[in-house]
């Protein structure tokens, strides 16, 4: 084998991603890109805010644009801003020194990984979760365990409690969810900061917490709560991939809680793992976010599309939780396969992934990052695939 035999599988698993964008390219150079109904990717459609693209000129002309290499940690002023930002969205005082730029929220999830992982070692995520993780954790030589959510998939602080073992090093956790859409309350975070905090002194070692969330400004009425004050041992990664809609362009962070056990020595390793194990984050975008922050998309669209797709699933008979965040629905595939399910979605040119891609099998993941019109034109393929599942018998 010319590849790493570790890599053969890895390699395996991600051409089913592959080839589902090879099949949705297929698909619309057959029927045209209009006749075929993309639900299946994360990659948000909306423009950047105003706000970031007039930075962007304004930087063009500035005689103070640097193209140099960033410095390890990432752009003063960003970081500074970040943690008066952060300080607000958590209720702690987070300081600019704890904070550290990253390559996205991937980049910051492998950074802290390496930071505070050794192989071996369990990193406990509840299911459904997004279908990175298993991919980071491989690469620390990590396990990726799951614990249950509820029906509503929200947090089970006690099916966490259960998963915890001597080998947890990390429990992550990511609100807004993808693939639900679901916001963890405050209630449930207060719970998991106590499970926590309880285990660590049974196993006597510190489990982290560490919580992504790309989508805390994705929301659609309902609050995210502080997770920094539930639990000190708490590193938070984010991004401006959905904020900004700026995923292609690779800027993201962590944040280490000021009062985490060892906090000094995680920014530092994580800061090395980051510089010297990952990559910096891009130096132009940094100098551009620092000027925009707190500028947003649109958050409104993403709520009316929710709403039209809420619509069209109860019309045609789906389970599902109303997302409260986040631009996915994850309802209940009608049969109990969802592989094969997502096969009739796709003879009536409707792309989205099977619920097992996010540990969940049984249901399938709608990326509403998509033009309305493609949710109003899929309208009548839901109905009919919905029905072809009752016919064929084996409906739940
Ligand atoms: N975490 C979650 C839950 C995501 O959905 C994504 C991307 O879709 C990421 C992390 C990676 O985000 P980024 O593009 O900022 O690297």
């Amino acid at each position: 084998m010319p590849i790493a035999d570790r890599m053969v599988r890895r390699v395996a698993e991600f051409a089913v991603v592959k080839d589902m964008f090879e099949e949705g390219r297929r698909l619309k150079e057959r029927h045209g890109a209009d006749n075929v109904y993309d639900f299946s990717l994360g990659n948000p459609d909306l423009p950047p805010p105003a706000e970031l693209r007039a930075a962007l000129r304004e930087l063009a002309q500035s005689e103070t644009l640097s193209f140099g290499y960033a410095p390890v940690a990432g752009h003063p002023p960003l970081r500074e801003a970040l943690a008066r930002r952060l300080s607000a969205e958590h209720s702690v005082p987070a300081r600019p020194e704890m904070i550290v730029m990253t390559v996205g929220a991937a980049g910051a999830l492998n950074a802290v990984f390496r930071a505070l992982v050794n192989p071996g070692e369990e990193i406990l995520t509840p299911a459904p979760y997004f279908l990175g993780y298993g991919s980071y954790a491989f690469l620390v030589d990590a396990t990726l365990k799951t614990a249950p959510t509820d029906r509503r998939f929200h947090l089970d602080p006690d099916a966490v409690n259960r998963a915890l073992t001597r080998q947890t090093r990390v429990v992550l956790i990511n609100s807004p969810n993808n693939p639900t859409g679901a916001i963890y309350s405050a209630a449930e975070i207060d719970a998991l900061g106590r499970v926590l905090e309880k285990a660590s002194a049974r196993f006597g070692r510190r489990i982290y917490l560490v919580c992504d969330e790309p989508y805390r400004t994705i929301t659609f009425g309902t609050l995210v709560p502080p997770v920094m004050k539930a639990y000190p041992h708490t590193i938070v990664v984010n991004s401006f991939s959905k904020e900004l809609s700026l995923a292609g362009e690779r800027i993201g962070y962590f944040a280490v809680h000021p009062e985490a056990e060892d906090a000094g020595a995680i920014v530092a390793a994580g800061s090395t793992a980051n510089s010297m194990h990952v990559v910096n984050a891009p130096g132009l975008l940094q100098q551009a976010v620092a000027r925009v922050l707190g500028a947003a998309v649109d958050v409104s669209v993403y709520r009316r599309r929710r709403d039209m797709l809420c619509e069209i699933l109860a019309a045609a008979g789906y389970e599902f939780n109303r997302p409260e965040g986040a631009f996915y629905l994850f309802p209940q595939s009608p049969i109990p396969d969802d592989v094969r399910f997502t096969e009739i979605l796709k003879a009536e040119r409707i792309l989205v992934s099977p619920g097992r891609a996010f540990g969940t099998p049984g249901y399938f993941r709608i990326s509403f990052a998509v033009p309305d019109q493609t949710i109003r034109d899929s309208r009548s393929g839901f109905l009919r695939a919905a029905e072809q599942a009752r016919r064929g018998g084996d409906a739940r």
